[in-house]
């Protein structure tokens, strides 16, 4: 016997009737009891339930022979890098006497500009030495260059630099007059704070460039150059404002810490806007003081 159309419904009928509407969303079995109670089961084709869909395998793709099974390849451990070997040619690690021997800044900047003395040498797209006036009163040091420092070559270019150039014209100077430069001269990766063998790698160089500026006031900008440069270690919100001191070949430098550029444009709240010019402030009459010989 076929089982038409008609039977069908009829048979849904009965069964409707039998369960009630509820029972229509009970799982499939229900539905086959009750067609097996029905006698009906067998003759009714049941819909076939949607196969998943399936990628067919590009031309690129191919399945693979049979005959060569896939075997997974068990993953060798990566080899562990070899250790950093300080290089020791007076062009890849300039020695201390060629530092201390540099007559100017031009001198000291051929001497270094090649230096490999720690990794970020590697790394670094331009060497960032500083750039002003070589006869600065007022220096402004900051913790190391970002991208755009590194792709040109000069100190604070970027967003902080901006802003910097806002703080330097406030106080009535030109970029040009001051002196602007930063604890390491290779651009840390993914600009990261510089290590502390890093920072005391390149101090050398910052002492030197200290040395030969001979500038009146020292501004430090951020944590990391208080912390290398001074020695200070404590929370840049406490002690900024704060006179500090740093000897340099035999000349004692007044220090002005302060928070970084970078961190002010994080944090541009009156406040914080507040706290950096009254530091600038204050370094800038000291430099107007020593220029008029009361330092
Ligand atoms: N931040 C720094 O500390 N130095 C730069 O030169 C630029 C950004």
């Amino acid at each position: 016997m076929e089982v038409q159309p008609a039977d069908f419904d009829c048979c849904m009928f009965l069964w409707r009737g039998a369960l009630g509407w509820k029972s229509m969303n009970q799982p499939l079995q229900a539905w086959r009891d009750t067609l097996e109670e029905l006698g009906v089961m067998g003759l009714v084709r049941e819909t076939a339930a949607p196969l998943p869909e399936t990628r067919q395998p590009r031309a690129a793709e191919a399945p693979r022979s049979p005959a060569a099974p896939q075997q997974p390849t068990p993953k060798a451990p990566l080899p562990a890098p070899p250790p950093y070997v300080r290089p020791s040619d007076p062009v890849g690690c300039p020695p201390p006497e060629i530092v201390a021997g540099a007559k100017d800044l031009g001198e000291l900047q051929r001497a270094i500009e090649g230096c490999l003395a720690c990794p970020l040498g590697c790394g670094r797209m331009k060497f960032v030495f500083g750039e002003g006036d070589p006869r600065a009163q007022l220096m402004f040091v900051g913790e190391g260059p970002g991208r755009d420092e590194d792709l040109q070559g000069r100190p604070f270019v970027g967003k902080a630099g901006e802003l910097l150039d806002k703080m330097i014209s406030a106080l009535g100077l030109r970029r040009e007059e001051v002196y602007i430069t930063n604890v390491v001269l290779c651009r840390p990766p993914d600009n990261r704070t510089p290590t502390p063998s890093e920072a005391q790698t390149c101090l050398a160089y910052l002492r030197r460039q200290i040395e030969l500026i001979r500038p009146a006031v020292i501004v430090t900008l951020g944590a990391t150059p208080l912390r290398e440069l001074v020695g200070v270690s404590e929370g840049i919100t406490r002690v900024r404002g704060q006179w500090k001191r740093v000897t340099v070949g035999g000349l004692e430098i007044p220090v002005m810490p302060t928070f970084h550029p970078a961190y002010v444009l994080r944090q541009y709240t009156q406040d914080v806007r507040r706290a950096v010019w009254a530091d600038l402030k204050a370094a800038k009459e000291w430099v107007d003081k020593a220029a008029g010989g009361g330092a």
